[in-house]
């Protein structure tokens, strides 16, 4: 009770404070009429007051809406594509732990298919374009030419022949997100170190061999922070050259597999600790698996030689391209038709699905083994190579990963199978960019997506 009193007492107070205020403020406003504005009243006081903090508050929305504004600029779809050579949509049985945490917080698909041939270059330019080998022209990784019988020995050595990249028509995502305003850099990816249509990414990092995983995700990092890009390709090519020279489930092998891990884990640590998780997409993927090899089968010996062809493409792998000779074609065709576990196809006669017959670059005759087979072709020395890839892309031991974690996708989702050039429809979808004509398709892959 006693609080109540006192309530009301100290209501009664201020209803006469007010009233007293309200009579002061009265009078004093008739007195400042009558004697001139001399002094200030009351209730312009208060008005002047309203009005400050009115406009202060203006100034604080129109702050708030510029800074939002500004954090919408800084909040553009951001993308950086790591791309891990040679790691099998399997990840040949080895525990990796980043990459599962990838696919809990975001999806993966079963498989990955490569475009054929499932080598280097030409499926790591058919996810940066969209197009299949025969429509971006990389047909090999090596970089030849039938005309005048070159060719280069070395996948290093076709990373700087531009016009081997630079086709009509043919834009990988880092010139084409460029045009459409976005900042774009290349650490190693194929492709990244030419000229496409007199344009280069922003930024690039040639190809080294010695490079780490970790070692390119601080310089991406730093690019994503420093320089503000808002596209970045990561290549790293050490497991590849590992299960080259030691094999499948090799130790050497599967500890690069866990080194890859350790720096993808790196990466999203660093991520996180810049706040950049929830901006930046993160797409892991390779560009093919790899395959131990059972047999190699010298070309030449066989029934044809070397002055039956205008251009042979020296290899040791599942494939190689032919020129024979003209008044020699059916001889050579029929000949090589008879070894075992191979395929030879004249160029009319390449099976549709492999999307390899429509570029004047393949010459007219392809020869392709079975699984675990290889070819010699022309080369003297006895390989070393344990293992490889480049055979008929619907083997599963040839299809590659995709997982993918940030904004744009979906958490804990599991797509089907679907080919690597649906990547860059997908990529263009989540930057808002137009997609340059491509052979790709979103029907699968957008199931991934948020929105
Ligand atoms: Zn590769």
């Amino acid at each position: 009770m006693a609080n109540s009193v006192n309530y009301h007492v100290l209501e009664s107070e201020m209803d006469s404070m007010l009233h007293d205020t309200d009579d002061a403020t009265l009078k004093e406003e008739t007195h400042s009429h009558s004697i001139g504005m001399r002094k200030t009243p009351m209730k312009s006081i208060i008005i002047m007051v309203l009005s400050i903090v009115l406009v202060l508050l203006i100034l604080v929305v129109i702050g708030v809406l510029s800074v939002t504004y500004l954090n919408c600029q800084d909040e553009k779809p951001k993308i950086i594509v790591v791309l891990v050579d040679g790691l099998r949509w399997d990840l040949y049985n080895v525990s990796m732990s980043a990459l599962k945490s990838v696919a809990e917080n975001g999806v993966r698909a079963e498989s990955m298919v490569p475009t054929f041939p499932s080598l280097s270059s030409p499926n790591m330019y058919s996810i940066a374009t969209g197009l299949f080998s025969e429509s971006h022209g990389v047909v090999h990784n090596l970089v030849f030419d039938v005309e005048n019988k070159t060719q280069s020995h070395s996948f290093e050595e076709g990373l700087t022949v531009d016009y081997w990249w630079d086709q009509p028509g043919v834009e990988p995502l880092w010139i084409t997100a460029r045009r459409a305003g976005f900042k774009t850099g290349t650490i190693m990816y194929p492709g990244g170190s030419v000229s496409i249509k007199e344009m280069r990414p922003n930024k690039n990092v040639f190809y080294s061999f010695n490079a780490t995983m970790k070692d390119g995700v601080d310089i991406a990092i730093e690019w994503l922070i420093d320089d503000d890009l808002d596209l970045v390709f990561l290549y790293n090519t050490s497991l590849d050259d590992t299960l080259h020279q030691y094999g499948v489930n090799s130790p050497q092998a599967d500890a690069v597999v866990k080194e890859m891990d350790d720096g993808l884990g790196y990466l999203l640590q660093k991520l996180e600790n810049h706040t950049l998780a929830n901006s930046v997409n993160v797409i892991v993927v390779s560009d093919h698996g790899h395959h131990n090899i059972t047999e190699v089968v010298p070309l030449f010996g066989r029934g044809v030689n070397r002055d039956d062809f205008e251009f042979y493409l020296e290899v040791y792998g599942p494939m190689t391209l032919l020129q024979p000779k003209e008044e020699k074609m059916d001889d050579v065709y029929e000949t090589l038709k008879k070894i075992e576990h191979f395929h030879v196809y004249k160029k009319e006669e390449i099976p549709k699905d492999l999307h390899y017959r429509n570029n004047e670059r393949i010459p007219s005759m392809l020869i392709l083994g079975d699984l675990g087979t290889v070819l010699n072709v022309g080369l003297n020395s006895s390989s070393t190579v344990r293992s490889t890839h480049g055979w008929n892309s619907s083997y599963m031991e040839m299809h590659s990963v995709f997982y993918a974690q940030g904004p744009a996708f979906k958490e804990g989702f599991m797509s089907k199978s679907f080919t690597n050039v649906d990547v860059y429809p997908l990529m263009c979808k989540i930057l808002g960019v137009t997609p340059r004509p491509n052979n790709g398709t979103l029907d699968i892959v957008q199931n991934m997506l948020t929105t």
